[in-house]
């Protein structure tokens, strides 16, 4: 077998577990199988890349890759042992960036090297000059949107800029305009090759993924993520035309599609237009920016909590953002246990987007070992709350905010969310009054029927579970239940 022969053979067989760990990754049980495939399929891709460089260049090439790959790999270990879980989707937008900026060097540096020095002509053939122009042109443009994007929705998943959305006048104009002048300098470019252009067209995509993902607002950031998850895909096809690289294309493909498919299923999830999403708030106008008086909020002590609960027949936990901070699963799973060892109904209602990172609660809870049985999705959930004594709604804010289904004109209207209002009582675990990732106050606080619990959500479970267990008042029996209930 030749050596050619061999490569396209490792190639197959890469992209082969790609696509098996993508079908791995769709499910819950294979998952685990899935990042196997992927693992295996990038080393492969890895060792097949070194040995076919060091049949066409250099030692000192070679070692130039080896050195490469052995100070990703230190650095990616570094960073992957160091990071919270949420800290996650800010990670993945800045590798998405680098994805963006790989590929917009690529199209640089074919343009400066093979172009410049007149060598496409030669290797390529002049009717297939064009098509080579158009790639780099491309290349770059993609490149370029997806790092400038990635950067900004890494800046706002950090809360180093505002999560609002930039509302520039004609904002969808200066989109379109972006794109038509795209399309019209790439039909130039292929004519007639220049630094100008190339210029241009880079700082012309800059600008526009930047001004993309400004323009969307918080609670839209999970489609932002798989949205740049797919761009970065696309680019990474890009360079792997430019580089004459097959896996690299299959594996962009591969990339932009799924991300593409996550992001529209998510779209439909949330009920958000996906062309709006894409298109950087399309058809979204500025909200209406008013801050209505929402009345008084009573506060609860833990000690009372602990009452509330001890009497309660069934409870649903609404777990979110502020449980992951604090770390409170565990003591959320013992008060679990607890309440259930009373025989108080406990379930657990969990928002998809809840968290910073699809399934973020799932993962929570199952590392505290609360048991799957009880841990219920949003709508699986949704119709039960009327008929629920407590929920605790343990640092969620825009995932129980009822604006989104009473309120047309709130930022995230139409969102679905768990409908914790229906409930009897509902305590919200919280440190302060301040708003959620999106933004926007949240009606459920100032309810006659919830009460605040102000504090670190970790440290507030542990008190309710400290007066639980140090008040034998509380352990009612199903009877005194009963006639609490009744
Ligand atoms: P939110 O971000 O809406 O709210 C979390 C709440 O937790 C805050 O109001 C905060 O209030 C509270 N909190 C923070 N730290 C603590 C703590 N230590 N103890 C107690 N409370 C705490 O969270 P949700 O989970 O309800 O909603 C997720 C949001 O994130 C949505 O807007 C979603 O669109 C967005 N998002 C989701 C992603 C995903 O893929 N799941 C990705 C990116 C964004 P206070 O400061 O007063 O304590």
């Amino acid at each position: 077998m030749t050596s050619m022969t061999a490569s396209h053979a490792s190639d197959l067989v890469a992209a082969l577990l790609f696509i098996l760990s993508l079908a791995g990754l769709s499910q819950h049980h294979t998952s685990r199988a899935g990042v196997a495939y992927g693992i295996a399929g990038m080393a492969l891709a890895l060792a097949a890349t070194v040995v076919v460089a060091a049949q066409d260049t250099s030692a000192r090439v070679v070692a130039l890759i080896v050195l490469a790959m052995a100070l990703g790999a230190v650095i990616g270990l570094w960073r992957a042992r160091r990071v919270e879980m949420t800290q996650m989707p800010e990670l993945i937008a800045v590798l998405h960036s680098f994805v963006g900026l790989a590929a917009v060097l690529v199209g640089w540096n074919t343009y400066l090297e093979v172009e410049s020095h007149g060598t496409a002509q030669t290797r390529i053939g002049a009717d297939l000059l064009a098509i080579h122009h158009a790639e780099v042109f491309i290349g770059i443009f993609i490149g370029a949107v997806t790092f400038t994007g990635s950067i900004v929705a890494f800046l706002k998943l950090s809360a180093r800029i505002n999560s609002r959305p930039l509302m520039l006048p004609g904002k969808n104009a200066l989109n379109l305009g972006a794109l038509g002048a795209f399309v019209a300098l790439t039909i130039w470019f292929t004519i007639s090759p220049n630094l100008p252009l190339m210029i241009t067209v880079t700082v012309l995509a800059l600008a526009l993924g930047w001004h993309l993902v400004a323009s969307i607002g918080g609670g839209d950031m999970p489609v932002v993520v798989s949205m740049l998850n797919s761009y970065s895909g696309w680019a990474a096809a890009a360079a792997g035309f430019l580089l004459d690289n097959n896996l690299l294309i299959v594996t962009g493909a591969l990339v932009g599609s799924s991300g593409a498919y996550l992001s529209y299923i998510m779209c439909k999830a949330m009920n958000r237009s996906f062309i709006s999403v894409i298109a950087g708030g399309f058809g979204i106008e500025a909200p209406a920016g008013r801050e209505e008086e929402q009345g008084e909020y009573r506060e609860v002590r833990a000690a009372e909590a602990a009452e509330t609960l001890a009497q309660a027949r069934s409870v649903i936990i609404t777990p979110g953002y502020g449980m992951a901070v604090a770390q409170a699963q565990h003591p959320v799973a013992e008060l679990t246990r607890q309440l259930r060892e009373r025989g108080i109904e406990v379930r657990f209602g969990v928002h998809p987007v809840a968290g910073r990172l699809p399934g973020h609660m799932n993962v929570l809870l199952a590392e505290a070992k609360v048991p799957y049985d009880i841990v219920l999705e949003m709508d699986e959930i949704n119709d039960d709350f009327a008929d629920t004594s407590v929920v605790l709604v343990i640092g969620a804010n825009d995932t129980v905010n009822p604006a989104a289904t009473e309120d047309p004109g709130s930022p995230i209207a139409g969102m679905p969310v768990v409908r914790v209002w229906e409930a009897e009582q509902v305590i919200v675990f919280k440190r302060s009054m301040a708003s959620g990732y999106a933004g926007v106050q949240n009606p459920l606080f100032f309810r006659e029927n919830s009460s605040m619990l102000f504090g670190d959500a970790k440290q507030s479970v542990e008190e309710i579970l400290h007066a639980l267990s140090t008040d034998g008042r509380h352990e009612a029996t199903p009877a005194a239940r009963q006639a609490v209930a009744g």
